[in-house]
């Protein structure tokens, strides 16, 4: 199937609107509606497993959508940690990949939006592979609903931070969170949800009005200007200055603390210099840092920040009263970085 062709619709692109306007096209009695929406609480995968409905009901359903949602092509399990990396196959047969990961406080998905990314960030994977397509809101919930099925576990956390940047793909992510909200769907609290974004301003305020108090997570990276632009090419576009405000916005709005990622890079933006920046930039402010061990792509010119130089970095904000943590990336064993595991397999 080539990209231009019309895709159809999966199961999980359906809300009760949605599912509710499909049954008035067939016919169906209202009470249907409820029992389509609680076949995709149970994360079902083919039509066959809803024996609730008619063989004929089931029929209409398999010629009217994509089924199943996605395939799986690989799974790769971390021999270090509870973690699995997913290959998933789309009908267009594009491939995406999505993160499992099991800790104390609940079962997390790092999941993707977007069939490549064209934010260009100079030290990712995913942006070498350009930029495709972006996945429907159902494509998002069939990421969880699939692992949820594979692993026995139920989802209880989700993060948008896998391949693409979930703001430019604005109107199907927001879609996505309502049903992945919903009583009628998944009720995920929106509490255990966050979303990524490199620093789309005018998205930024836009989210802080739709009523969705989910964590907003911006991949800073460098406090002054010059060097963010160095590491990412939508820098030029939206300056810190504006970032800030606009993250300042969305915590007045939503009362959610905004966390910032500060991925660090040999020499780069990981001296006392950088982390003064960073401290005069957020000093005072309600916000989270999380300091970055970065994961190196093959071919990069971008390499990782000795052990000591993340201490000293992150002492400094300490001491100045920022509350800052380090994070390792999870499944450093299988294939680390965004767009690894997709890229491999080409
Ligand atoms: S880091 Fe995120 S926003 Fe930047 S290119 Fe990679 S996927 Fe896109």
């Amino acid at each position: 199937m080539t990209n231009n062709q019309k895709l159809k619709k999966i199961f999980y692109d359906f809300d009760r609107a949605d599912f509710t306007e499909f049954a008035a096209k067939y016919n169906w009695q209202k009470f249907r509606v409820n029992q389509l929406l609680e076949w995709q609480e149970k994360s079902v995968q083919s039509t066959a497993e809803m024996t609730n409905l008619s063989k004929e009901m089931r029929q209409i359903l398999e010629q009217e959508m994509f089924w199943p949602a996605l395939k799986i092509i690989k799974i790769e399990h971390s021999h270090l940690e509870p973690v699995n990396k997913y290959l998933f196959e789309l009908q267009d047969g594009n491939r995406i990949e999505t993160v499992s990961m099991h800790y104390d406080y609940g079962h997390s998905v790092c999941l993707t939006t977007q069939v490549g990314c064209k934010m260009g960030c100079d030290f990712c994977a995913s942006a070498k592979l350009g930029f495709i397509r972006n996945l429907s809101a159902g494509e998002m919930l069939a990421q969880i609903t699939m692992i949820s099925r594979e692993e026995k576990s139920r989802v209880s956390h989700a993060v948008l931070m896998g391949i693409g940047e979930p703001l430019d793909n604005y109107l199907e992510t927001v879609k996505f969170l309502r049903n992945l909200r919903s009583e009628d769907g998944y009720s995920m609290s929106m509490r255990n949800i966050t979303i990524s974004t490199c620093g789309l301003v005018p998205q930024i305020r836009k989210l802080a009005e739709e009523n969705l108090p989910i964590t907003l997570a911006i991949s800073l990276h460098a406090a002054d200007q010059a060097v963010r632009e160095k590491l990412m090419l939508i820098a030029k576009r939206y300056p810190v200055q504006e970032i800030i405000e606009a993250a300042d916005y969305y915590f007045a709005k939503t009362g959610r603390r905004v966390t910032y990622e500060y991925t660090l890079f040999d020499k780069i933006n990981d001296q006392r210099e950088h982390a003064e920046q960073l401290v005069e930039l957020l000093k005072g402010k309600p916000v989270h840092i999380n300091l970055i061990s970065a994961n190196e792509v093959p071919g990069s010119i971008w390499t990782r920040s000795s052990t000591i130089a993340i201490q000293n970095f992150l002492k400094i904000l300490q001491k100045n009263k920022l509350n800052a943590t380090v994070r390792y990336s999870a499944g450093q064993d299988i294939t680390a970085a965004c767009g690894q595991l997709r890229r491999q397999t080409y």
